[in-house]
């Protein structure tokens, strides 16, 4: 049992890193782990709820919130040290965006009342959340989005369509962005608001991705009714919020765990197979790259740790983390030969593996939160100092 009043912060890294090993080992289902055939393993429904409610009864639901909100109150340190126990331990992600988006963001913007209402349940699991930025036309120039709400005594009337949602037909509440005015930049009048997905006028079509995942889905809008009481942080002042909500997100998604576990694979393909050289070398060349994003990692997080807010160029990481993924998976399938052309597991060594799989999951990753061009425009700009004056 951990003591849930316990200050994880005063504990030396070596024991909080035990004390995470211990728990996960106890306690985590073998049947979640990621593994070589499911190296990127998500939860997906019921499981999700189950998982939230067991690190709450063990005191350890939400690392990076304060202790005032349930959560574990971890300094950043010990965050990045959380996150790589449960990495390495292949605890499977999960997408509920609570904890890691709205969450932290109405900490910040809402109103004690709306604070209130939303986190509690948030915490306990009882709502899980998606997000509704995207739109058809408007992903990486989000500000053209077009859906519309009309304000209507203390409703907002909402009409439009989201596209790309992660996993909305689970979850039971969205965030999003929505017209409410037009100002003389796109990015004014747009509020930010949190809706129930089970309320009228809401359809939710899942679409499936390469992988055979129903991962996103088609979110329509029609003449939804939200309370004015769920705006956040005031009317057409919704960009201000949306831009503050990536956080601290934004140095998790260029972790090193998810290529790690891809190039456990490539080595046991290497054992297990025939190769050429050409095939080692671009595995040692995936190797070295592999050493640079955990060192460029590990050096943005004692960074932040020590007080430096990240910067624009804390891009980088998620640059090299999601090409690289990339790069290793394709390999496998080379590696794999004629068994990476079969749809389905392929047998390596005493164990199985999905070469399809792994390699389509790997796909999204260099066009979510952000596509890499957007990045490397970015840093071209604001840390390469290059582009229009
Ligand atoms: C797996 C997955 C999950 C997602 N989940 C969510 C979610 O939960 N909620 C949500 O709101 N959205 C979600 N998205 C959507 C995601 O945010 C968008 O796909 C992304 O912003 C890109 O927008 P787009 O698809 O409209 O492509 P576009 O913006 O149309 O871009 C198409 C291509 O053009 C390039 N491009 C565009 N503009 C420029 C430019 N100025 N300079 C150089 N190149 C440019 C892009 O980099 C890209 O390669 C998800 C996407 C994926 C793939």
């Amino acid at each position: 049992m951990i003591d849930k009043d316990m200050d994880f912060n005063a504990l030396e890294d070596s024991a909080f890193r035990k004390l995470l090993e211990d728990w996960l080992a106890a306690n985590y289902p073998q049947e979640w782990r990621q593994d070589m055939r499911r190296p990127f393993r998500r939860l997906r429904g019921d499981d999700v709820v189950r998982w939230i409610g067991m690190q709450l009864d063990a005191g350890l639901r939400c690392p990076a919130w304060p202790k005032e909100y349930g959560g574990m109150g971890l300094d950043f340190l010990k965050q990045s040290v959380h996150q790589e126990v449960f990495e390495t331990y292949g605890v499977a992600r999960v997408v509920d965006l609570a904890e890691v988006q709205i969450g932290p963001t109405l900490m910040v913007h809402a109103t004690a009342e709306q604070k209130a209402r939303f986190i509690p349940p948030m915490l306990k699991g009882e709502h899980l959340w998606c997000q509704g930025y995207s739109e058809p036309g408007a992903g990486s120039d989000l500000a053209s989005l077009k859906t519309a709400a009309i304000v209507d005594g203390d409703m907002l009337r909402v009409t439009g369509q989201k596209i790309w949602t992660s996993h909305a037909q689970e979850a039971t509440h969205m965030f999003a962005l929505v017209r409410t005015s037009k100002g003389e930049r796109k990015q004014q009048g747009i509020s930010f608001i949190l809706l129930e997905m089970d309320a009228p006028g809401v359809t939710i079509r899942p679409i499936a991705n390469l992988a055979g995942e129903e991962e996103f889905c088609e979110v329509f809008l029609d003449d939804v009714k939200v309370p004015l009481a769920n705006v956040i942080g005031g009317l057409d002042n919704g960009w201000t919020v949306a831009k503050a909500l990536l956080g601290h997100e934004r140095v998790w998604i260029g972790s090193p765990g998810l290529a790690t576990r891809a190039l456990t694979l490539t080595r046991t393909l290497l054992a297990a197979r025939p190769h050429d050289d050409v095939l080692f070398d671009a595995y040692a060349a995936c190797a070295a790259d592999l050493h640079d994003l955990r060192w460029l990692y590990r050096k943005t997080c004692s960074a932040i740790a020590g007080g430096t807010e990240p910067g624009v160029e804390v891009s980088m990481l998620k640059v090299i983390q999601s090409e690289l993924l990339q790069r290793i998976t394709e390999l496998n399938v080379e590696l794999g030969g004629d068994d990476a052309l079969v749809d389905g597991d392929s047998p390596v060594g005493d164990t199985v593996t999905d070469y399809g799989w792994q390699y389509f999951m790997a796909r999204p990753g260099t066009i979510f939160a952000g596509a890499n061009e957007i990045q490397r425009n970015v840093l071209a700009k604001a840390v390469l100092g290059l582009g229009s004056k």
